[in-house]
């Protein structure tokens, strides 16, 4: 009897056609009808993902943005809830059905000030994952007017395009987090006598994408391949979020309320103003003041500020939130089945000494660093399985280290 020739059940082709055949219970599939599967395949789940974010966003209420980031974030109360609000007036007004009536609902991009090492950058992370959405992390100090040294405003949608791998429906929904946005700020109070090629002409590049506009950017980034083709990106519903320290601005929130209680009623003036937290009385002219041009001012309509860190709060960021700096520590050495514990007043020399360097946040994953190297590079290679961390070891490997490689790493 003649040998049968197989085919490919989905397309016929007979084997020999084909440059693979893989077969099945009753049928047989070839590589091309495999591609072409896979193409299928790829292009529904694109589909589910874009109505994914429609889906999820709907459920989300503020309390629910809130609690996500209570997960994460310790205190920080204030700039929680207007975030959460402004998060979730931003895709309320992305999922709108059109409508007649000739209500627009503006952009709610949002300014946090507050200390480097506050978690500015945690919240606009923590929202971006909460959400799904594609999150770009951009320094203001690299951009730069078009035609200088530097980075042109559009390479923050080449970050964003990267981070949405090139999907530009996500793109279009996704966030940008523009840090130090106080570097750009015009350096003299006066607009003509200066031109400062960092400061005004940024914002005013700057300005355009927070309005919402069509722009090309380059997807390699970069002004090195004048011949690459560029992508349409429409920045209406992408979603920014600046942060900056704002360094010295106290000093116009102070002569503000000074001002303030001199020209209006006593009850004014005997308002009991919070000196060691004055970010809290900011408002937009502090920041136009300080050197910000009002028209960036105003497209950035939700203004907040982060409170400094203290003691408790630093104590909380190392134990409490869901990736909490211990939590990850526990979980690399468990690894190695090594069972790691840390004692309170460990805890408490780690906080003390973040404080009394003036570390920050950030100082804690340094000291932490410090403190557990030594036995991160002997025990998984050694027979003890359980470290147990008291304040006397982790005095004895913090007096073995200098402040500056603390601060270095912080
Ligand atoms: P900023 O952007 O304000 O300079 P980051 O968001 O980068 O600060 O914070 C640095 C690190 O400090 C974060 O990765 C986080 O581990 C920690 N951190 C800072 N503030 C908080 C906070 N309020 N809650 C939890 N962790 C925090």
């Amino acid at each position: 009897m003649a040998k049968e020739i197989l085919e490919c059940s989905f397309c016929g082709r007979k084997k020999p056609e084909t440059n693979l055949l893989i077969a099945g219970l009753d049928a047989h599939i070839c590589d091309r009808c495999i591609e072409q599967a896979h193409g299928i395949v790829l292009e529904e789940s694109k589909d589910i993902t874009s109505s994914d974010l429609s889906a999820e966003l709907k459920l989300k209420k503020p309390r629910k943005i809130k609690d996500f980031l209570d997960e994460y974030i310790i205190g920080q109360e204030h700039t929680k809830r207007v975030m959460s609000v402004a998060v979730y007036n931003h895709y309320k007004r992305l999922l709108q059905p059109p409508t007649d009536d000739d209500i627009e609902i503006q952009k709610s991009n949002i300014i946090m000030v507050g200390q480097t090492g506050t978690g500015k950058t945690l919240i606009a992370k923590t929202i971006a994952k909460m959400l799904n959405v594609p999150l770009a992390i951009v320094d203001a100090t690299v951009l730069t007017e078009a035609g200088y040294v530097g980075e042109d405003v559009e390479s923050i949608l080449t970050r964003l395009l990267q981070a949405a791998d090139y999907n530009l429906d996500k793109a279009q929904k996704g966030i940008v987090f523009i840090d130090e946005i106080d570097k750009i700020a015009r350096k003299s109070d006066n607009p003509s006598i200066t031109r400062d090629v960092s400061g005004e002409g940024v914002q005013q590049a700057l300005l355009k994408l927070l309005e919402g506009t069509v722009v090309n950017v380059p997807p390699k980034g970069g002004r090195k391949h004048p011949d690459q083709k560029f992508i349409e990106v429409n920045t209406e519903n992408i979603l920014f979020i600046a942060g900056g320290a704002f360094d010295g601005i106290d000093r116009h929130i102070t002569k503000r309320l000074n001002m303030q209680a001199v020209g209006y009623s006593a009850s004014r003036a005997e308002e009991i103003v919070d000196k060691d937290n004055l970010l809290q009385y900011i408002i937009p002219k502090d920041l136009k003041d300080y050197g910000l041009i009002p028209e960036i001012i105003g497209r950035l309509p939700v203004l907040t500020y982060m409170n400094p860190l203290d003691t408790n709060t630093l104590r909380a960021i190392l134990t409490e939130p869901k990736n909490a700096i211990i939590k990850q520590y526990k979980k690399l050495f468990a690894m190695d089945e090594i069972d790691f514990t840390i004692t309170e007043g460990a805890l408490d020399f780690i906080v003390n000494k973040a404080i009394e360097y003036k570390l920050g946040a950030r100082g804690l994953r340094s000291l932490c660093e410090e403190i557990l190297t030594d036995a991160m590079f002997e025990m998984p290679s050694g027979n003890n399985k359980k470290l147990n961390v008291t304040k006397t070891y982790a005095e004895g490997k913090i007096s073995k280290t200098t402040l500056k490689k603390l601060k270095a790493v912080s």
